[in-house]
């Protein structure tokens, strides 16, 4: 019999953690082929979260809790629940209902058929204000754009079904900073998607606001792509050249004013001077970007992602 696991991050759950239970446990009924672990992660919760787990597991007998020493955060605790798992298949998912129960089904369905990870996507962001949804598209357009291929799927979240392979080859990262909505595409392997509309949270509030989700794109922006840190040294490769050409052409200007050839106007010597101090402070951000190149290097190589994942060798002998 295979083994699912469900891994749920919380942090102040305690009104949704029962509701989530009565609505999964239909579906779960549903699948009795296969055997379901909940990996109930607190996240340092200050109300009664972690007494409501304490009882889940004392009725159920498929329960772990995991708890966590503080709030570290959605990926930390995500990351600590794929630490524990030994499923044959893991199914990441927020525990307010926003990520339909339902669809573990399919996600099952779809690892069985050979998918390694099953990312479900949102295809109707009307529970968001306009504003959410805007500056979410901007995310994933910039950050596909710049680094010039698809690094972070548009609208997939944490929300995931897995395979054993997949959770290995996550828990092998040796970064510290866990963004898993970065590291899952990563690891590359067959990805099957499936549209969802995500609904309204089931109970309690929301963690993030505007200021925790700025945050939380930059640090993606700055884990996923280095393309950002080569614009100082491109942006000054060009300014530099233009600005050597026009302190060199209002120089000779000054010089020719100067022997009388041109009409006499006491501005040529200011051009000249701006433009030769705009090309100084092209050259100095070229320094910068020089800089930027070497701690592109030094990031990548304390980061520590591998720079290949092998998914598999033929030899002549494995004939
Ligand atoms: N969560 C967590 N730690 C945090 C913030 C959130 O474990 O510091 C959990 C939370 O309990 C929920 C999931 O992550 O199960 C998603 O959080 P939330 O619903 O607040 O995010 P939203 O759906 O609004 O993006
Ligand atoms: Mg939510």
């Amino acid at each position: 019999m295979k083994t699912i696991d469900i891994i749920l991050p919380c942090y102040n759950e305690e009104k949704a953690l029962p509701l989530y239970f009565k609505a999964v446990d239909k579906i779960v009924e549903e699948l009795n082929k296969y055997r379901f672990n909940f990996i109930l992660v607190n996240d340092g919760s200050k109300d009664k979260t972690y007494d409501v787990m304490y009882d889940l597991y004392r009725e159920r007998e498929d329960i772990t809790i995991v708890n966590l020493s503080r709030n570290f955060g959605q990926n930390p605790a995500f990351t600590a629940g794929l630490e524990t798992s030994k499923g044959d298949y893991v199914i990441m998912m927020d525990a307010d209902l926003q990520d339909p129960v339902e669809l573990i089904k399919e996600i099952i369905e779809k690892l069985e058929e050979g998918y390694d990870i099953v990312s479900p996507r949102r295809v109707d962001r009307s529970t968001d204000t306009k504003g959410k949804r805007n500056t979410a598209q901007f995310f994933y357009r910039f950050i596909n754009k710049i680094e010039g291929r698809n690094v972070i799927p548009e609208n997939v979240n944490c929300f995931r079904g897995l395979t054993k392979k997949i959770v290995e080859q996550i828990n092998n990262l040796e970064e510290k900073d866990r963004y898993l909505v970065s590291e899952i595409p990563f690891v590359g392997y067959k990805t099957y998607y499936i549209d969802f509309k995500r609904e309204e949270r089931v109970a309690g509030k929301s963690k993030y606001n505007y200021k925790k989700m700025i945050t939380y794109a930059l640090d993606i922006i700055s884990v996923t792509t280095s393309k950002p840190l080569y614009l100082p040294i491109i942006v000054s490769f060009f300014s530099s050249f233009f600005f050597f050409f026009t302190s060199l052409i209002t120089f000779i200007l000054y010089i020719l004013n100067m022997t009388d050839v041109l009409p006499y106007s006491g501005l040529y010597f200011t051009f000249f001077l701006i433009n030769f101090i705009l090309l100084i402070f092209s050259l100095l951000v070229f320094i910068i970007g020089i800089l930027a190149v070497y701690l592109h290097n030094i990031l990548i190589n304390t980061r520590s992602r591998p720079n290949n994942i092998i998914e598999s060798v033929r030899k002549p002998e494995d004939k």
